[in-house]
Order: structure tokens, then C-alpha cells, then sequence
């Protein structure tokens, strides 16, 4: 990475791949820093353009020296696997990924309107016909990943990025695995504590698909009431209300009786009792009348859609 300062005296931070040809001749790809975008687990994640076609992404850029422990190397390798693998309208889009002597850099489709996470901060919480229209979208994500056997494991308000389009786009493939053979079970304890689904937490059992279902539960909840709903001020009382299935709707809040139906439907202990993706979809809370938009004006990032 080198740094610049231009003639205003701004920092101009450029990065670049080298590309070794087979006749040993050497391409080089530049790419210039732009705005910082948000910090993850490892990655430091900034808008870039490719100085050759002036395509603006997202670089997710994780330094090597992050990467000592062998974990935290095969947890790159493997969320790189899997995200490059993948294509769907609903998935943020893997463009391209290299690195220098310092850093990775992974070359991702920008998603300029934040996060779910974000959004239910500034707005408390949603109307059911957005809810509707983010939970049709996501729904069209999971089944492309559970069609390709991948279950993404880290389902949350802070993982559904809104592009330019105000389209929704699953991302974060960092705790995604893919399983390799029909009935496959997993057994590695991870997710993030609100929205981990209760056989997660008992590890012995193993869990498969169904823990993206339950974590769609907590999120349409969440969207809906504006907190997920085994919240508590620590972790050790989250997981026990969770196991004990121990979640209220608040009086305050109005929610429709078909809302609280498909949240009881979804947020059940056993995953087998638990709906299919199909049947989400063809709940009485995704066909209550008109028709579901494909996408939200962007004024919803500010303010509730006008009633039509
Ligand atoms: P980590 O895997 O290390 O947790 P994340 O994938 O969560 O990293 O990315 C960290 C932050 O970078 C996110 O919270 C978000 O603010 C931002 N970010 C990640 N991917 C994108 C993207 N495609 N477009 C815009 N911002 C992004």
C-alpha cells in the first residue's frame, strides 16, 4: 500500500495487485482508498475504485499480521471459498480477491446504504409491508445458499447491507460452512448470541439448515419490535432465555395477529418443527393483501413508506 497526499494536502492511499503473465511479464491493477466504510473481527473495510475502469467496490482489507493463529487463516481461506463461490441478486457480490507481503484484499460489491443494523437504529423499527419486502429478499438469498448446501450460521441485523437500489444483500461469510454429504450435521458452537439458534448452543445435538431459520425468526422480530427478542445485559441470561424459548411480545408495540403467528412458528426449539423456507413464504404475513414491492424508496432509510 503506498500513501500519497495530493495538492489539497488529502491522503491518497493506493493499493496494487501485481499479476504475473505466463511469458513472465508483470501486469499491474491499481486501486485508490476511498471513504471508510465500518471495522469487522479482522477487516478494515474502505471503498475503492479500480483506477483502470473507475469501478467504485468495497475492499474488505485484513492484515496479514492479524493472521498469526492458524484459526483465524482457515476461517479466511474458508469464508473466501465459499463467498466466491456464490451468485444471487440477494448476495452481496465477490468481485475479486489478492494480497501484497501486507495485507488480503477482498474486492466486494458496495453496499452505500449500511446495514439493516443501522437502519432499525435510526428508524426504532419497520412497517410490516417492509418487513415483508426485506424478509421476501432474504428468503430468496437462503434458499439460493441452502440449494448449494451452505448454511451462512451468522444470520443478523448487521450482516443484510442495502446497496444503491435500496436492494438487500446478504453478506459476511465467515462462519458459512458447506456441508459435503445429505443429513450432515455440524457441531461447531458459533453465531452471534441474540440470534444463535438454541441446538447451536447444545452442541452435542449438531445443526444444519434450519439455524438460518430460526435466526430469520429473531430478525423478522427484531425488524418488527425493534430489539431481538432474547436480549438481556449479558450473554450467559441470553442463551438461557434462549434454551427455555423465553421471549414476549411487548404491549407498547402493535403488531399484527399473522406478524406474531409466523415469529411463534419460526422461534421453536426442535428445527424439525420448524417452517420450510416455502412455507415462510406462503405464510398469511407475507400474503396479507396487496402486493409486496421489490424494493423501498430510499426515503425509508429516514422515515416510514407513505400509506398508498
Ligand atoms: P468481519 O468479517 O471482519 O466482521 P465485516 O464483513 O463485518 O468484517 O465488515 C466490516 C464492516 O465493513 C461492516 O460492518 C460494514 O460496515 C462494512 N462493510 C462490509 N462489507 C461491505 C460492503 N460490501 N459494502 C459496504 N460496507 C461493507
Amino acid at each position: 500500500m503506498d500513501e500519497n497526499n495530493n495538492q489539497d494536502g488529502e491522503q491518497i492511499v493506493i493499493f496494487e495487485e501485481k499479476i504475473t503473465k505466463v511469458n513472465g511479464e508483470v501486469a499491474i491493477k491499481r486501486y485508490q482508498r476511498g471513504k471508510f466504510l465500518g471495522k469487522g473481527g479482522f477487516a478494515k473495510c474502505y471503498e475503492a475504485t479500480n483506477l483502470e475502469n473507475k469501478k467504485v467496490m468495497a475492499a474488505k482489507i485484513i492484515a496479514k499480521s492479524s493472521l498469526t493463529r492458524n484459526r483465524a487463516r482457515q476461517k479466511l481461506v474458508s469464508e473466501i471459498k465459499i463467498h466466491k463461490s456464490l451468485q444471487n441478486s440477494n448476495v452481496v457480490q465477490f468481485e475479486h480477491v489478492f494480497e501484497d507481503h501486507e495485507n488480503v484484499y477482498i474486492l466486494l460489491e458496495l453496499c452505500c446504504n449500511q446495514t439493516l443494523n443501522e437502519l432499525i437504529k435510526r428508524r426504532k423499527r419497520l412497517t410490516e409491508i417492509e418487513v415483508q419486502c426485506y424478509v421476501a429478499q432474504m428468503i430468496n438469498a437462503l434458499k439460493y445458499l441452502h440449494n448449494n448446501n451452505v448454511i451462512h450460521r451468522d444470520l443478523k441485523l448487521g450482516n443484510l447491507f442495502l446497496n444503491k437500489n435500496m436492494e438487500l444483500k446478504l453478506g459476511d461469510f465467515g462462519l458459512a460452512t458447506k456441508l459435503e454429504f445429505e443429513g450432515e450435521k455440524k457441531r461447531t458452537i458459533c453465531g452471534t448470541p441474540n440470534y444463535i439458534a438454541p441446538e447451536v448452543l447444545d452442541g452435542k445435538v449438531g445443526h444444519s439448515f434450519e439455524v438460518d431459520v430460526w435466526s430469520l425468526g429473531v430478525i423478522i422480530y427484531a425488524m418488527l419490535i425493534g430489539k431481538p427478542p432474547f436480549e438481556t445485559p449479558d450473554v450467559k441470561s441470553t442463551y438461557k432465555k434462549i434454551k427455555m424459548n423465553q421471549y414476549s411480545f411487548p404491549d407498547q408495540v402493535q403488531i399484527s395477529d399473522s406478524a406474531k403467528q409466523l415469529i411463534q412458528k419460526i422461534l421453536v426449539l426442535d428445527p424439525s418443527k420448524r417452517p420450510t423456507l416455502d412455507e415462510i413464504m406462503a405464510h398469511s404475513f407475507m400474503n396479507s393483501g396487496g402486493t409486496i414491492p421489490k424494493v423501498l424508496p430510499l426515503s425509508t432509510l429516514a422515515c416510514p413508506p407513505s400509506i398508498q
